[in-house]
């Protein structure tokens, strides 16, 4: 009686089994056997209908069923597949006929745990049978388990890894562990550099009230939690009404109305840090508050592997954005004039191209403005290469601030040259951003005493518009306002040329 004596130490001492047998010989053969087993009780329900068998399933949790396979309404192997439809998960042990023994094994292929021969029934044998074909069946349970958290803890790293974007991240991991979970709410606790910290997610059942937001502010949570978490410890309380629960525990998950719940710290392990510790960069935590829960171990181990994850997609995701701030950085460097912070020449040919093949599929206008200041080179002999710098910061900005629209772009075009890229807009436009620009320059008033043409600093503007075509590149655009600038020079400075008419449109001899 090994088994039996088993049985007592390891599982229950009251097993309920749900007898199928419409044999009333064998129905009491095998409830004698089992009556006979003073230290297990067993409490056998027989039935010899497998309907009302499934009937019974509903109604009461059995431990284990025996199951005859020659039923009235059910015969063969079809017995143990409608059988299984209503109870995947008891565990069943087939009555057989000694020459059916084929079929026997074949339902055991089919979910059934193990397969007894009537007329050959032993005391042992039975109890053995019965004791093996729970444990089978719980350990299968075990496994498919297993097998189901391994499937979900996949997913929700999948979808983890898919973004780059904490928040997501962060969403993603409450929402879907609440849910695995059956509880009432999950969050993600962040600290903050001076150990404040607040909850910034949170999934939470609509009848549960909400802490997005909360922050604890108890010293004692300072003092004696965050040390802890710090080197990895976790938290975990089955029932706040337990009188080991920390009193400070009980005050802060009394206010959030919980009553059980596990709290796992989300490390990062930075390379660069001097002493190697972990930083704790916030907690996951989940809470369960209608009722207490005895948590178990593997729901435990699946938040730690998962908080562990977390903590990998954060730093990444913190990696990635440094990328991108960067990126961005280097971005502004190469296309930014760094003394005059307009666009540079290359951004200039770079948005020049765009705009051309733009236009040239809309058949729209496009208009380029040149400006060159008047005698810089004795400007600079004058008042020396600083004061040049900074007269030509003034210039630039004064000529970015004349230009309105966001799709115009102002570049430095060269030295102490500009040009302004007008998109969509026909010569009369260009040539009111051009007088608007030279009349902004003109009343700065800066001095300019060895100037041929004026006390004070000038610009010579040179425009140019027209309609693009496939035939020409935007060299003819440049090359028009290039022209047009010449003649500006060459016609006496200080004055705007357009490509188009040729004739000076300012003449400014005031000064
Ligand atoms: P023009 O009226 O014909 O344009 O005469 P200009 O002297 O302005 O023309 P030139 O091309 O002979 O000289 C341009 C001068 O602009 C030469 C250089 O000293 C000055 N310059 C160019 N880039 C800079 C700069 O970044 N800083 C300073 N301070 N001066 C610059
Ligand atoms: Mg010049
Ligand atoms: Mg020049």
């Amino acid at each position: 009686m090994t088994e039996v004596a088993e049985i007592v130490e390891t599982e229950q001492k009251s097993l309920k089994v749900l007898l199928i047998e419409d044999d009333l010989a064998d129905a009491e053969l095998i409830q004698d056997i089992l009556g006979s087993i003073d230290r297990i009780n067993f409490q056998v329900t027989n039935v010899n209908r497998l309907n009302q068998g499934i009937n019974l399933l509903s109604e009461t949790k059995f431990d284990v069923m025996l199951l005859d396979l020659g039923l009235p309404d059910s015969k063969g192997l079809e017995t143990i597949r409608n059988t299984k439809a209503y109870a995947a998960d008891l565990p069943i042990i087939v009555l057989t006929a000694l020459n059916d023994q084929k079929v026997a094994i074949e339902a055991v292929r089919q979910g059934a745990q193990d397969y007894l021969i009537k007329g050959a029934l032993q005391i042992d044998l039975l109890v053995r049978s019965i004791h093996y074909a729970i444990e089978r069946q719980q350990i299968e349970e075990k496994l498919r388990q297993q097998v189901k958290r391994e499937q979900l803890l996949g997913k929700i790293l999948e979808r983890i890894r898919q973004s780059l974007k904490i928040e997501e991240i962060l969403n993603i991991s409450v929402a879907e562990v609440r849910q695995f979970f059956q509880t009432d709410r999950t969050v993600i606790y962040r600290f903050n550099s001076d150990w404040n910290g607040e909850v910034i997610v949170e999934s939470v059942n609509p009848e549960i009230m909400s802490i997005l937001g909360f922050k604890i502010n108890k010293t004692c949570f300072k003092k004696n939690y965050i040390a802890r978490y710090q080197r990895g410890e976790i938290q975990v309380i089955n029932d706040l009404r337990d009188s080991e629960v920390n009193p400070c525990h009980v005050e802060i998950f009394t206010r959030l109305q919980t009553q059980a719940t596990i709290v796992i710290p989300i490390l990062e392990f930075h390379r660069d840090r001097a002493d190697n510790t972990p930083l704790l960069w916030g907690l996951l935590s989940v809470h369960h508050c209608q009722s207490p829960r005895e948590w178990q171990q593997w729901e435990i181990e699946f938040l730690q592997h998962l908080a562990n994850q977390i903590a990998i997609a954060i730093q990444q995701s913190e990696l990635y954005q440094q990328l991108e701030v960067a990126n961005q950085k280097l971005q502004l460097l190469a296309t930014t004039d760094g003394l005059t912070n307009l666009a540079n020449r290359r951004q200039f040919d770079i948005v020049l191209q765009e705009e051309w093949q733009r236009l040239t599929r809309q058949q729209e206008a496009i208009s380029l403005i040149l400006c060159d200041i008047d005698f810089f080179k004795l400007y600079n002999d004058n008042y020396g290469h600083v004061v040049g710098d900074s007269c030509l910061q003034q210039i630039a900005s004064t000529i970015g601030k004349a230009v309105n629209r966001p799709a115009d772009l102002v570049a430095r075009y060269g030295g102490e040259e500009f040009a302004i890229i007008l998109p969509n807009t026909e010569i009369t436009g260009a040539m009111n951003v051009a007088e608007k620009i030279h009349r902004a320059v003109t009343n700065l008033k800066i001095p300019h005493e060895r100037s041929p043409v004026s006390k004070y600093v000038t610009l010579s503007l040179g425009i140019a518009s027209t309609i693009p075509i496939h035939a020409r590149s935007c060299t003819y655009l440049i090359k028009l306002a290039d022209r047009a600038l010449y003649q500006a020079k060459s016609q006496g400075r200080n004055r705007i040329i357009s490509a188009d008419n040729q004739s000076p449109v300012i003449v400014d001899n005031k000064f």
